[in-house]
C-alpha cells in the first residue's frame, strides 16, 4: 500500500462523523493488505506506531519535527510554529507548508506504508550522542518525499496524535467485520497480545487463531484497573470477596523465563535497569516461568514511605547502586497471569490465587476472604494502621481483564476526592513565577476525546512548578497571549472539594477548590478519569449529601 493511499483513507475518515461509517471504511481496506502491511495499517490508523506492549519510543519531540519541516519547506522554525499557532494543528501546518514547497521541488521516491514504518523503526533505534541529528535527518528525508497530504498524516503519526477519531473500539469492530469473526474474540485476543496489529493478522487466519492466543513473556499485558465503591455494595452483590491491602507504591509486572527476567511499569515501560534489587527479590521468590502482577513499595524503619520515593526509583537511570542503599524496596505480588507456558487470565481470581500461592513463596500480598463486613472493615483498619492507602476488594469469580477499569476490583480509601486528569493547557505565572507556567487546564476523557474540566492553580510548591515546567516546555503546541496549549501527555492527580454542574466547561462539570496533589507519571491518557465516571461520582456525591441531610 502506498502511503498516499493510507493518507487518503485517513482523509476520508477525518471527514466521517459516524462510527459505523468509519468501521465500514476501515473494514474495506483490511482484506486487501499484505501480511506485512496489515499490522502497520492497523496501528497507524489508531495513531500508534509500535505494538502497545513495546517500550519502543520514536523519540521525536514537536521541536524536532518543526525543525525538519522548516528545513524541507525552506522556512524558519519560527515560521513553522507561527503556522501551527494559526492552524491549531501541526498536521495541517505541515501540509500547508509542504504544498508551497511542492510547487518548486521534485519528489525523489514515492512513500510506501511499510517503508515509512521501517524508517520510523530506524528513527526509534537511533541512540547516543548524535541521535538527535540522525533523527532530524531521517525525518527530513521522509518529509522531503512526502506530498502535502502525506505530510499532514506523517506529522501527526510522528507526534502520535492522528486526530481522525479512530479509537481501538472502531478498529476492533472493523477487524471483526473484515474477516467475519466475533468482535468479542478480537477483544479477547487484544487483551492477551496487547497489539491490535498482530490481532488483525490472526483474525485474517480465522477465529481459531484468535481463540488460541497465548500471552508471551516479555510482551507486557495492560494492567487490570480498579474503580471506587464500597464494602457494603461489594458484599451485597458477591457475598464472599477477597480483600488485600492497597499499597501506595508503583505497579509492576514481572516477567520471568528461565533466568531471564524483566520488570515493567504501569505504563508498560521496561524498568528492569532501574530496579535490580526488585528483580533479584522476585527471581528468588519462584523457580517457575511466570508473569506476576504487583505493587512495589519503599520501606524505611518498617513503615511504607510516600509513593514519590518509589517513583523516583522507577525513573532512575544513574547511580542505581546508591539509590538502592537509601531505601528498601519491597514488591507485593497479588496476581499471576502466566505460568510455565499457560495463559491464566481467563481463570477466576480464586484459581489464579491458588496457582500463585503454589509457585511463589515470598512477597505474596496477604489476602483475606470473607463475606463478613466486620472482617473486611478490620482489614481496612489494619491497612491504614500499617501506613497503607486502604484496601482493594476483588470479585473471587472474576477473570483478569487487562486494561479494564471494571467493577471486579474496587478500591476503598479514606479520600475519594481526587481525579487523575491530563494537562492540556496552561497560563504563564505572574510575579516571581513569571518564568514558569502558573495555572493549568486539565481534562478528562470521553470516547477518545479530551474534555476540559478545570483550571488548577493551587497546591504547587515552587520546586513542583519548576519540575512541571521542565516536563511541559517541549510539548507546547500553541501560544496565544498568556495561554499555551500542550501536546497532552502529563497526568496530574487533582484534589477537589466538590463536583459542580457547570456550563463553563464542555463536559458539564467543574471542580470546586481544585488543587494539585502530585504528578502521576505512572499514568497515561488512557488511565485518566472518564466523563462517565465523573457523572457517577457526581451522582454518588448527590446521594450522600441527601443521606446526610435526612
Ligand atoms: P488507583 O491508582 O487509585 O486507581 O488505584 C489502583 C492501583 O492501586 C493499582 O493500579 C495498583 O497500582 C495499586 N494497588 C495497590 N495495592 C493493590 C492490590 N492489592 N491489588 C491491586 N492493585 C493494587
Amino acid at each position: 500500500m502506498l502511503f498516499m493511499e493510507f493518507s487518503r483513507c485517513c482523509e476520508k475518515l477525518e471527514a466521517t462523523a459516524g462510527r459505523l461509517d468509519m468501521i465500514d471504511i476501515i473494514s474495506k481496506e483490511l482484506p486487501g493488505l499484505t501480511e506485512e502491511e496489515l499490522p502497520v495499517f492497523v496501528r497507524f490508523v489508531m495513531g500508534r506506531i509500535f505494538a502497545d506492549w513495546s517500550s519502543r519510543k520514536l523519540g521525536i519531540g514537536p521541536n524536532l519535527l518543526y525543525e525538519a519541516t522548516g528545513a524541507v519547506a525552506g522556512v524558519t522554525r519560527e515560521k513553522v510554529i507561527e503556522k501551527i499557532n494559526k492552524t491549531g494543528d501541526a498536521g495541517q501546518a505541515v501540509e500547508e507548508l509542504l504544498s508551497v514547497k511542492s510547487q518548486t521541488t521534485f519528489f525523489h521516491e514515492e512513500l510506501d506504508l511499510v517503508h515509512v514504518y521501517n524508517s520510523l523503526i530506524s528513527i526509534a533505534e537511533q541512540e547516543g550522542k548524535k541521535s538527535q541529528r540522525e533523527k532530524l535527518l531521517a525525518v527530513r528525508r521522509l518529509l522531503g518525499n512526502a506530498h502535502p497530504l502525506e505530510g499532514r498524516y506523517l506529522a501527526r503519526i510522528m507526534l502520535e496524535e492522528l486526530r481522525i477519531g479512530v479509537g481501538e473500539g472502531s478498529v476492533r469492530e472493523a477487524i471483526a467485520k473484515a474477516f467475519a469473526v466475533d468482535s468479542v474474540l478480537v477483544e479477547h485476543a487484544m487483551q492477551a497480545l496487547n497489539d491490535m496489529g498482530e490481532v488483525a493478522r490472526l483474525a485474517k487466519s480465522g477465529p481459531a487463531a484468535l481463540q488460541d492466543v497465548r500471552i508471551t513473556p516479555f510482551h507486557p499485558v495492560r494492567m487490570m484497573l480498579a474503580q471506587q465503591g464500597s464494602i457494603a455494595e461489594m458484599i451485597e452483590e458477591h457475598g464472599e470477596i477477597a480483600a488485600e491491602f492497597k499499597y501506595d507504591g508503583s505497579r509492576f509486572q514481572f516477567h520471568k523465563k528461565g533466568n531471564w527476567a524483566r520488570l515493567y511499569s504501569r505504563r508498560l515501560e521496561d524498568v528492569t535497569g532501574a530496579l535490580p534489587d526488585v528483580i533479584q527479590q522476585l527471581l528468588g521468590a519462584t523457580d517457575h516461568d511466570v508473569i506476576l502482577d504487583g505493587e512495589v513499595i519503599a520501606i524505611r524503619d518498617g513503615k511504607p514511605m510516600p509513593f514519590q520515593s518509589v517513583l523516583r526509583r522507577f525513573r532512575r537511570r544513574h547511580d542505581i547502586a546508591d539509590a538502592q542503599e537509601a531505601i528498601e524496596m519491597v514488591p507485593n505480588v497479588f496476581d499471576i497471569l502466566y505460568l510455565d507456558g499457560e495463559t491464566l487470565i481467563d481463570l477466576p481470581l480464586e484459581d489464579r490465587r491458588k496457582r500463585l500461592e503454589s509457585v511463589v513463596n515470598l512477597y505474596l500480598a496477604p489476602q483475606v476472604v470473607s463475606s463478613d463486613p466486620a472482617v473486611i472493615k478490620k482489614t481496612y483498619d489494619d491497612a491504614l494502621a500499617a501506613g497503607h492507602e486502604g484496601i482493594m476488594l476483588k470479585v473471587q469469580t472474576s477473570s483478569y481483564s487487562p486494561g479494564q477499569r471494571g467493577k471486579n476490583w474496587i478500591k476503598i480509601k479514606p479520600e475519594v476526592d481526587t481525579l487523575d486528569l491530563v494537562v492540556i493547557g496552561a497560563e504563564w505565572g505572574e510575579g516571581k513565577r513569571a518564568h514558569v507556567f502558573g495555572s493549568f487546564l486539565v481534562a478528562c476523557q470521553d470516547a477518545g476525546k479530551l474534555i476540559p474540566l478545570s483550571r488548577v492553580a493551587t497546591g504547587f510548591s515552587d520546586e513542583q512548578l519548576a519540575e512541571v515546567y521542565e516536563i511541559l516546555k517541549d510539548s507546547v503546541l500553541k501560544t496565544s497571549g498568556k495561554e499555551v496549549t500542550f501536546e497532552p501527555s502529563l497526568v496530574f492527580e487533582v484534589g477537589y472539594a466538590e463536583l459542580q454542574a457547570s456550563q463553563n466547561y464542555e463536559g458539564g462539570f467543574a471542580l470546586r477548590f481544585p488543587r494539585f496533589i502530585r504528578i502521576r507519571d505512572d499514568k497515561d491518557i488512557p488511565d485518566i478519569e472518564t466523563l462517565e465516571s465523573i457523572k457517577e461520582r457526581y451522582k454518588r456525591q448527590a446521594n450522600s449529601a441527601q443521606a446526610y441531610q435526612t
